[in-house]
């Protein structure tokens, strides 16, 4: 399936010089999400999976839906402030400041599996502090997912101890 017509630029969004990859053209097509769902539940089918770490916002999105499907528990990493049971945080850079991250200290298990689902992939930050977040309570990171990866941002070699995968791949 081609995935990429579903995926469409918004030129200037959130601000002006940033080129917004919009995945809801792909959410909005059954066939489509279905589709890209399954082929990342796919890959694990065989293994066990305990728990699927997904990160605000759009995360959520594709990991609920990989939950569901590999049968396995729901975590949410969250921006900080939004939790509302005893958590803890990891910072990171962003290209102007910096934000922060936060799970639950009772989401995983020292041993469990974990797959970290998010919709995009950039320059890795988001993902190196779920990944991060997982390890300090003890959780082994099996997989990052996402449905598009934006290659040349160095996103993949900043986590290069997680493995990744990606539905898309976009210069
Ligand atoms: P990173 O931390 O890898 O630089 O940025 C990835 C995070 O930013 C993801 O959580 C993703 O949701 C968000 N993000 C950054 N740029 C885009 C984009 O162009 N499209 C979408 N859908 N998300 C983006």
């Amino acid at each position: 399936m081609d995935f990429s017509s579903k995926v469409r630029d918004i030129i200037d969004f959130p601000k002006p010089g940033i080129v917004f990859k919009d995945i809801t053209p792909l959410l909005q097509d059954p066939c489509a999400f279905q589709t890209a769902i399954d082929m990342i539940a796919d890959r694990h089918v065989s293994e066990k999976i305990d728990a699927i770490v997904a990160v605000e916002s759009r995360g959520f999105i594709i990991g609920s839906a990989l939950a569901y499907k590999l049968g396995c528990s729901l975590v949410v990493a969250r921006k900080a402030g939004k939790l509302p049971y005893e958590n803890i945080g990891v910072k990171y850079m962003l290209e102007y400041g910096e934000d922060e991250l936060q799970i639950h200290v009772d989401a995983l298990l020292p041993g469990q599996k974990v797959l970290i689902a998010d919709d995009l992939l950039a320059t890795g930050g988001t993902i190196e502090a779920t990944a991060k977040l997982v390890e300090k309570l003890g959780a082994n990171v099996v997989e990052a997912v996402f449905l598009i990866e934006l290659l040349g941002l160095g996103g993949r070699s900043r986590i290069a101890d997680v493995p990744c995968f990606s539905l898309m791949q976009f210069s």
